[in-house]
């Protein structure tokens, strides 16, 4: 298995998953141009997805996908609660319902999708299989619950949030309201809260640790370096800020 983070951030999600044959995108938040030529920089086309997984509403992870899938004759894979948000049908054609803690398989890859507690309607995280590893994603994700760390365990794989550190949101800009909503729960994880995860978590399998969905307004790279050099391990560590994507990176 192999994946390149196209985007990864506040303001756009989307990610490219290859095993086999089979090429998955998780979410959609970029333009579709952008998509596009990202996936020619893979050296894949569009055509060549084999589904669309959108773990919730909000427009940083939906962002084109409607049109996209509509041009390309895409599957998209959503909670009923997702599709409900954005008001559209589920048909079983191009739009099927996913259930979370309810294993799927698109082709070479089987789809875990993990309820998290996040402001959207019905919410999920993916972890995705092949026959040989396992690749996680959590972000957008309000606090670390007892089952994500049972599900999470033990992964090759991780793209994981460290949204906001807690002095520069109590300290920032933001309305007392909007600070609420990022760290009462239902918002994203903090840099403490998911440095913590790791530690809880058995990483001794871990190759690859992708630090994503960075706040633009709350965080900074060097405070996320820090904290990853304060962990040690043998695994790879990446950091994805606003605009940047990656190449392949393989497992
Ligand atoms: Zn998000
Ligand atoms: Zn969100």
């Amino acid at each position: 298995m192999r994946f390149s983070i196209l985007a990864s951030g506040s303001r756009a999600n989307c990610v490219l998953v290859n095993s086999g044959g089979t090429y998955l995108l998780v979410d959609c938040g970029l333009s579709q141009n952008q998509i596009v030529d990202h996936l020619a920089e893979l050296e894949v086309k569009a055509h060549d997805i084999a589904g669309v997984l959108i773990s919730h509403e909000h427009s940083d992870h939906w962002g084109c996908v409607e049109s996209f899938a509509k041009i390309y004759g895409l599957k998209v894979y959503l909670t009923f609660g997702s599709a409900k948000a954005r008001d559209i049908q589920i048909d079983n054609v191009s739009i099927i319902e996913i259930t979370p803690q309810n294993k799927i398989k698109i082709d070479d890859i089987e789809i875990f999708p993990i309820t998290v507690p996040h402001d959207a309607k019905q919410p999920v995280q993916f972890i995705l299989s092949d026959t040989k590893v396992s690749l996680g994603f959590l972000t957008d994700t309000g606090r670390i619950t007892p089952f994500i760390l049972e599900m999470y365990d033990s992964l090759d794989g991780l793209l994981l949030e460290f949204n906001y550190d807690d002095q520069m949101l109590q300290h920032g800009k933001y309305p007392n309201k909007l600070k609420k909503r990022i760290s009462d729960g239902y918002g994203h994880l903090s840099n403490r809260e998911s440095i913590e995860f790791l530690r809880r978590v058995n990483v001794r399998e871990l190759k690859v640790l992708v630090v994503g969905h960075i706040s633009d307004n709350n965080n900074t790279l060097s405070k996320v370096t820090e904290l990853l050099c304060e962990i040690g391990g043998e695994f790879q560590k990446i950091i994805v800020q606003k605009g940047k994507k990656t190449g392949w990176l393989c497992l």
